[in-house]
């Protein structure tokens, strides 16, 4: 289903068309990606892209996609973010079936390759500290020196890198380089660490390991382990694939990889960096990962948008080789229209103002809503109406500009599925504050429709003051000020607005029963979701999005 809408909508793209081409000449009879992250934060919208293009091309072309873990180093990583990863691919909508995977799966078989490099000459200990290895490496324009423990013997090399192996240097006393090309004009060449000396716990393998493999030495064999033949990744591993090759090139690995760069997501007004996300967190600049403003999987998920629009967001991205920033109003958009079409209508007052119907005799009647109004199906509901009501604050203005339509002295408007009401005295407090508005109804206008066909100029949404449910009411601005947020000092891109809490909204009470889960339209407002700090007796909602569609202005601009 995932699949098959990608490949009808995004059509074809430079990764699709070469595993479309290694099919069809018989290169490869299965494709076999995988998605590999690191379990140092929680997946982000990026990685949805990542996400999305390599379970999506092995659906669509009949092959598989690996979950694998690339837990090469321990001091970054834990247990949490296992999880959460785990549970976010599948609420994106993917499954690896029985292939997860860990690079600690394989450290026994990295390991014997290492020696194997020591034993052929093509890897040796360096004894050089980082600050000399750094100073030695050369620059884009200079070429590298060689290490003075470049030339060691093999039976050296050997001892040295089992001593190593058996914890008996303390960290940073030695690495195990690959022994290339000092004088390359790839830096990524000029003899690579392959493995350095840690003395940490691993989430995985405990105790046993107190050296552990770099992410080029690890990356690429774990791939050739597990029979991938299409290693995506993104750009910046571009000048790592000479390396990648000469791994693949110079170890008696079971399958030849071949590693493919498209490029990375870039949000506006968004950060995409685990670091920064990371930092936001520990920092308390957010309520967690899951905040609704953070761009992780589990923040969209709890802000209430569904993965598949996140899909279809990714799909309309597409996939690229050349590095852009998307407009975050695009997301929205995605987000906007899948809403649209799959979540029920409801009425809920953000700041309410109350409305006292005075000729209004009724005990409180029942009233047909319409649920969604493109979808029959979805049915209608009853809602009360009654002699005192809340109305949003914003919908009235005593002294209204020209082009304001909506309530004020002596006006008439339409309460949504109900009647017209006109405004007749305003109520203030002591401050001169408005907190009642007086008005009448015409009970000739049932339903919302005169029957001399008189026109209002606005319908407003309401609840009935008698049944309405108190809630909280979350909205939500980027988290950052500019565009292009400058990752390096964020904190003070930070806008101190970004999360607004409206406490004393007032909704259907059709909208407290506990499993009103799914996204719902409340009218004139946007979509929300409801909060998972939600209680008995307390309901939270979050505003997914608003209903005004940027998007559609950002269009009109291009
Ligand atoms: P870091 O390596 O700095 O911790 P990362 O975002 O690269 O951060 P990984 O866990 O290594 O994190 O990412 C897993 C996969 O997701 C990688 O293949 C990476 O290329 C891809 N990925 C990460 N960020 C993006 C992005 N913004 N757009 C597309 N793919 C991404
Ligand atoms: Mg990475």
């Amino acid at each position: 289903m995932v699949g098959g809408e990608a490949a009808t909508e995004a059509g074809r793209d430079f990764i699709r068309d070469i595993i479309a081409a290694d099919l069809e000449s018989g290169r490869h009879r299965q494709v076999v990606t995988r998605f590999p992250p690191e379990p140092n934060g929680y997946l982000h919208i990026g990685h949805a892209k990542a996400i999305c293009l390599n379970f999506g091309v092995a659906q669509e072309f009949g092959g598989r996609c690996h979950l694998r873990f690339d837990d090469t180093n321990p001091t970054r990583e834990e247990q949490e973010y296992i999880d959460a990863i785990e549970r976010d691919v599948r609420w994106l909508g993917f499954d690896w079936g029985p292939h997860l995977y860990h690079a600690s799966d394989y450290f026994e078989q990295l390991y014997d390759w290492a020696e194997y490099l020591v034993h052929v000459g093509k890897a040796y200990v360096d004894d050089q500290s980082q600050e000399e290895m750094r100073a030695a490496r050369g620059t884009l324009t200079e070429p590298g020196r060689n290490s003075p423990f470049r030339e060691r013997s093999v039976e050296e090399n050997l001892d040295l890198l089992r001593r190593m192996r058996a914890g008996e240097f303390p960290n940073g006393a030695r690495v195990l380089r690959a022994k290339i090309d000092m004088a390359s004009g790839n830096i990524n060449l000029r003899d690579p660490v392959l493995y350095r000396i840690l003395h940490a716990e691993h989430p995985r393998t405990g105790a046993a390991w107190r050296i552990y493999p770099s992410y080029d030495f690890a990356h690429g064999q774990s791939d050739a382990i597990e029979g991938i033949t299409h290693s995506i990744c993104t750009l910046e591993f571009e000048d790592h694939r000479p390396l990648y090759d000469w791994f693949i090139d110079n170890l008696p690995v079971p399958s030849r990889p071949r590693q493919y760069e498209f490029a990375r997501l870039n949000l506006s007004y968004t950060v995409l960096s685990k670091r920064v996300l990371t930092e936001l967190v520990r920092g308390g600049h957010v309520g967690g990962w899951d905040d609704p403003r953070m761009p992780t999987l589990a923040g969209l998920r709890r802000r209430g948008v569904p993965p598949a629009a996140i899909r279809d967001f990714i799909r309309r991205v597409g996939v690229a080789k050349a590095n852009s920033v998307v407009d975050v109003g695009m997301l929205e958009f995605s987000i906007r229209e899948h809403l649209n079409r799959t979540a029920q209508r409801r009425m809920a007052v953000l700041r309410p103002l109350k409305v006292v119907i005075e000729n209004y005799q009724g005990l409180g009647e029942e009233l047909d809503a319409i649920n969604h109004p493109d979808d029959p199906s979805a049915g209608t509901r009853r809602i009360r109406f009654g002699r005192e009501l809340y109305v949003e604050r914003d919908d009235f203005m005593e002294n209204p500009p020209k082009k304001f339509f909506r309530l004020s002295p002596g006006k008439e408007v339409r309460l949504r599925y109900a009647y017209f009401i006109t405004c007749r005295e305003v109520v203030k407090d002591a401050a001169g504050e408005t907190i009642e508005l007086r008005c009448t109804y015409d009970p000739a206008t049932k339903g919302g429709n005169a029957p001399d066909r008189r026109k209002v100029q606005a319908t407003l949404h309401w609840v009935s003051a008698a049944d309405a449910v108190p809630a909280e009411v979350r909205l939500f601005n980027q988290l950052f000020m500019s565009e292009v947020p400058n990752a390096g000092n964020f904190t003070a891109d930070l806008d101190p607005n970004s999360l607004e809490v409206l406490p004393g909204a007032m909704v259907e009470p059709s909208l407290a029963g506990t499993n009103a889960v799914d996204a719902v339209q409340f009218e004139r407002q946007g979509y929300f979701y409801r909060d998972p700090d939600s209680a008995p007796g307390k309901l939270v909602f979050n505003r997914t999005v608003g209903l005004r569609d940027t998007w559609a202005k950002v269009q009109a601009a291009l």
